[in-house]
């Protein structure tokens, strides 16, 4: 007898993560539906850019609509839910707090209802982050004992999620685990994020269609990972026995300084400090410094570790950039 297809909804799919996520479930052989908003024209580059766009059927939402949620819970009974969409950049949360907190904590308190009520054996997956810590740490790291004190109204609205799915974990005896992610990076990560401001910022560089990069604070210091390899976190956090809460990190903290230099030594562009200038404008009311998880709890608990390491990040995404803009 062959068993049924698990079945997986993903929102935010058409981000970074959820394209990787979804080649991942779709290698295991899941029925995998991804959550697009209503758009005129919606954009598939990123789930092109990893080849799934055929193989994920699309349902439309949104994280603000309680009801658009229901509905789709109702149609699909997803046995497994993954929730990646978000207004994810840290810098917008403090011109649109109110969006931000409508989509982050708000529509995650809808799709933990949605849950309850339709199908409350499904396992739920909360896409938390290290931005919850803000500076707090122990000894520099960032485990799952440091305590949170979040510094934007990104880091706040998450704070609420993860302590609702906490809550629905207690309350309702439901399956769900927050992942803390510190930051995860490819070569689909938006552009307005660091990193792949640098990469992309640099290959324009390299074939003379821009001549300067302007950046922010450049002494903050991250713990960045592979998105590819995050999302292998999140199965397994699913997959477990038991409902818990992990920090998914590297363990490893660059500066963006460091992050500079090995982008630009990648395109043999010499000194970077000869091109980046400096905008307050990319400043933030308030930093956070220093972003270092320590992944302990996920190696023993869940056998996860990361396999792409810094160097061999920064490459990939340099030369992903070089190859989109050459082409
Ligand atoms: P992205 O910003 O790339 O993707 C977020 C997705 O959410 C987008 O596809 C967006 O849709 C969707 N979305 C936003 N608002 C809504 C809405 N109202 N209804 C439905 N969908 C919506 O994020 P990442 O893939 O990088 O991150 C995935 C998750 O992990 C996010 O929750 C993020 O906060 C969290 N996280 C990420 C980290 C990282 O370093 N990447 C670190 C820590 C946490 P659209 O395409 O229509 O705009
Ligand atoms: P975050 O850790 O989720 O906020 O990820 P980002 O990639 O947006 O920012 C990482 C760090 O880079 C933060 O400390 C920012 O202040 C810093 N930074 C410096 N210059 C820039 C810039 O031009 N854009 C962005 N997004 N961040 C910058």
């Amino acid at each position: 007898m062959k068993l049924a297809k698990k079945t997986a909804l993903i929102t935010g799919i058409l981000g970074q993560d959820g394209p990787y996520l979804a080649r991942l479930l779709l290698e295991k052989d899941y029925k995998v539906y991804g959550l697009i908003r209503r758009y005129s024209n919606p954009n598939f580059s990123n789930t092109d850019f990893l080849g799934v766009t055929g193989d994920v059927e699309f349902v439309t939402g949104d994280m603000t609509d309680e009801k658009s949620l229901m509905t789709i819970f109702k149609l699909i009974t997803p046995d497994e839910v993954y929730n990646l969409a978000a207004q994810s950049f840290v810098g917008v949360s403090w011109e649109q707090p109110k969006t931000t907190t409508e989509i982050n904590s708000l529509g995650v308190l809808y799709l933990l209802n949605a849950i309850r009520q339709v199908c409350p054996g499904a396992r739920f997956f909360q896409a938390s982050t290290g931005d919850l810590f803000g500076n707090n740490s122990i000894n520099g790291i960032q485990d799952e004992d440091v305590p949170f004190k979040p510094r934007s109204p990104y880091a706040v609205t998450k704070l609420y999620a993860y302590w609702m799915a906490v809550n629905f974990r207690e309350s309702y005896d439901m399956f769900c685990a927050n992942g803390i992610l510190f930051n995860h990076e490819s070569p689909i990560r938006g552009q307005e994020f660091v990193t792949r401001k640098i990469t992309t910022g640099a290959a324009r560089i390299k074939l003379g269609l821009a001549d300067e990069l302007i950046l922010g604070n450049i002494d903050a210091r991250r713990d960045w990972g592979f998105a590819g390899d995050y999302v292998e976190a999140m199965w397994l956090m699913l997959q477990h026995q038991r409902p818990d809460d992990y920090v998914i990190a590297t363990g490893e903290v660059h500066s963006i300084r460091e992050f500079l230099q090995t982008a630009f030594k990648r395109l043999e562009l010499g000194n970077w400090e000869r091109y980046v200038k400096f905008d307050p404008k990319f400043s933030r009311p308030t930093e956070v410094h220093t972003l270092w998880g320590s992944p302990e709890k996920a190696r023993k608990t869940l056998g996860w570790s990361p396999k792409v390491r810094f160097e061999a990040l920064v490459h990939m995404m340099v030369d992903s950039d070089m190859a989109r803009l050459k082409a």
